[in-house]
């Protein structure tokens, strides 16, 4: 910690007698001293020592519209002002919850016309699975209780939302899954798809799904949960055979497909949900995040016209709910987040614009000689560092090539995600060209560091 300010070390010291991080080894992190994140503007993030870094990942894929927005902070602070808390239960509703939840209908698909409020994509997930058990019991099918879902999905941290997800890890902390989940292979073609062509081993994967239909029996499965994009397993895009398979198994089997719109919700595909991308229609949609780009904590759970329906016709409460369910400011910062996303029609910005450049900018990178592979839909991107290109191999594992290049990305001013040795981004979707130049100069400038330190 030497060559720090005084500030910096005393925020440090506190920060590591005190605090437990999330998803870190709190002893090394103690050690090594927290990097201090103090204030952002746009698409930079600052640190108590002065650096400026560009934010590859919109914070935790979430600050869509970038920081600084006066707009949501006008609004957060006027509903704080006028109502700073009250709930939904008992009866109860309040103007921003009535208001954001029209606005919601409009944005969703078409066929999706309510939502259910929770704090975050985790309590999305949670909520999902008892929404669809109490959905499949109220038509009469209480045995369709089974949740599939695919190995190194992420879902959340919760006991349901870390037992959907199908990270190895997580499972072993805490003795997940919870019962009646269980997961079929992820549609991971670099990784997985050995000498496959693409669009064999989506189909493949897909079926994989019939499969365990079949095995379980219909009568016991209740839903698909997917990530239309798997973001933290590694921005991970299925070949295109694989979508319309998957529809055609769930309709084939009747049972519910439920969208996990996390990341890609809210404009990151360059459509307002990654289904739309991939023109699936889902049962049930997971969103959080984007939501309200990231300024308050705030998830809900979209409900398409014929679940509702189903839930409504036979009365009876749902015995579920949470005391910041659609948070009065929360809502206020949402309504204000999707107004201004339409005002500057940010989607079809992603989709026509900027999205086309970043993915044009960020796929001149194939051509770094540990670069294996570069992919990427709007907003988002990844790429695999391998130690060859012919025959493709991967660095060893105890040489971390994606912690090492994470790394030199920082020192070099470039928030980028490191999944293993896979690279990602997710910037704001505010992001000029000038930036996405020099997001993408700095990664190239840390593939080369990398490549370097590793030959070493
Ligand atoms: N689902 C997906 C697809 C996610 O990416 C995440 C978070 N990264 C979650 C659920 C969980 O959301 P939260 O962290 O808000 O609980």
């Amino acid at each position: 910690m030497t060559g720090l300010t005084e500030q910096t070390q005393s925020w440090q010291q506190l920060d590591a007698a005190h605090h437990l991080h999330p998803f870190t080894d709190n002893q090394a992190l103690g050690q090594k001293g927290s990097r201090v994140v103090t204030h952002a503007e746009g698409v930079y993030v600052y640190d108590s020592e002065g650096h400026k870094t560009l934010d590859g990942m919109a914070g935790l894929w979430c600050v869509n519209m970038g920081y600084g927005q006066q707009a949501v902070i006008d609004a957060i602070t006027e509903q704080l002002k006028v109502l700073p808390y009250y709930n939904l239960f008992f009866q109860s509703t309040h103007p921003t919850a009535a208001e954001l939840s029209a606005l919601l209908a409009q944005v969703l698909p078409a066929h999706m016309n309510r939502v259910f409020y929770t704090g975050s994509g985790s309590e999305c997930n949670d909520t999902v699975i008892r929404m669809v058990r109490h959905y499949w019991a109220s038509q009469g099918k209480p045995d369709k209780t089974v949740m599939i879902s695919r190995h190194n999905a992420y879902h959340g941290s919760t006991m349901a939302g870390a037992s959907l997800g199908g990270m190895k890890p997580m499972h072993q902390q805490g003795g997940l899954p919870i019962p009646d989940i269980c997961h079929i292979d992820q549609p991971y073609h670099f990784e997985e798809g050995g000498n496959q062509d693409p669009e064999t081993f989506g189909l493949e994967r897909a079926r994989q799904l019939e499969q365990k239909i079949l095995e379980l029996g219909e009568d016991r499965v209740a839903a698909f949960i997917a990530e239309p994009i798997q973001g933290a397993g590694g921005v991970i895009i299925a070949p295109d055979s694989y979508w319309k398979e998957i529809k055609r198994i769930c309709d084939q089997y009747h049972i519910l497909f439920i969208s996990d719109e996390v990341i890609c919700g809210f404009g990151r595909t360059g459509h307002w949900f990654g289904c739309q991308y991939y023109g699936i229609e889902p049962d049930l949609i997971s969103m959080a995040k984007g939501i309200t780009s990231g300024y308050l904590p705030l998830g809900a759970v979209a409900v398409s016209d014929r679940v509702a329906q189903g839930l409504l016709s036979q009365g009876g409460e749902f015995n579920h709910g949470f005391t910041y369910s659609g948070h009065p400011a929360a809502c206020a910062a949402a309504i204000a987040n999707i107004k201004l996303m339409q005002e500057q029609d940010i989607v079809t910005r992603v989709r026509d614009e900027i999205g086309p450049y970043l993915q044009q900018q960020w796929a001149t990178l194939a051509d770094h000689p540990i670069v294996g592979e570069t992919r990427g839909i709007g907003m988002v991107a990844a790429l695999e560092l391998v130690e060859n290109k012919v025959p493709r191999t991967r660095f060893h594992k105890d040489k971390e090539a994606g912690m090492v290049c994470r790394e030199h990305c920082i020192a070099n001013g470039l928030i980028m995600r490191a999944v293993g040795d896979t690279m990602i981004i997710a910037p704001p979707l505010i992001i000029t060209r000038t930036e996405v130049d020099q997001l993408v100069a700095t990664a190239r400038k840390s593939l080369d560091d990398t490549w370097r330190s590793l030959q070493r």
